[in-house]
């Protein structure tokens, strides 16, 4: 059986799983973060290594980019190649390399209540 028809049948989807780590820039670091912070998304969910923080500045400048780097990308789109965001504090060197570790699989029904559409088969079915 095709891969293709077995995700017909199924409401799974993949995202990709992110760790964003704090990596040297040119300049000299002047927020609350160090080399090697990192943290991580997994779905919706957003995890620190115990004891460290992160500050909200930075991660509302990357919050914007996470949604659209778990998904699948066309191999052409920069979303896809680019993964270094700079620091939005402009005295601070910092720059935060996004990378995608990993692909986990979730189920529509899962994580909305909003049905999905019927399918084309279904829908010539109902006519
Ligand atoms: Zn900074």
């Amino acid at each position: 059986m095709s891969k293709s028809s077995t995700s017909e049948s199924s409401d799974a989807f993949t995202l990709y799983d992110l760790r964003v780590e704090v990596v040297g820039g040119e300049k000299n670091m002047v927020c609350n973060h160090k080399v090697g912070d990192f943290f991580e998304l997994s779905g919706e969910n957003l995890t620190l290594p115990p004891g460290q923080s992160f500050p909200i500045y930075p991660l509302a400048a990357l919050l914007p980019l996470l949604p659209a780097k778990q998904r699948k990308t066309h191999d052409n789109d920069w979303m896809t190649t680019d993964t270094d965001i700079a620091c939005p504090d402009p005295h601070c060197g910092a720059i935060f390399r996004i990378r995608r570790t990993g692909e986990r699989t979730f189920h529509h029904g899962e994580v909305t209540v909003v049905p999905l559409p019927p399918k084309d088969a279904d829908r010539k079915g109902q006519r």
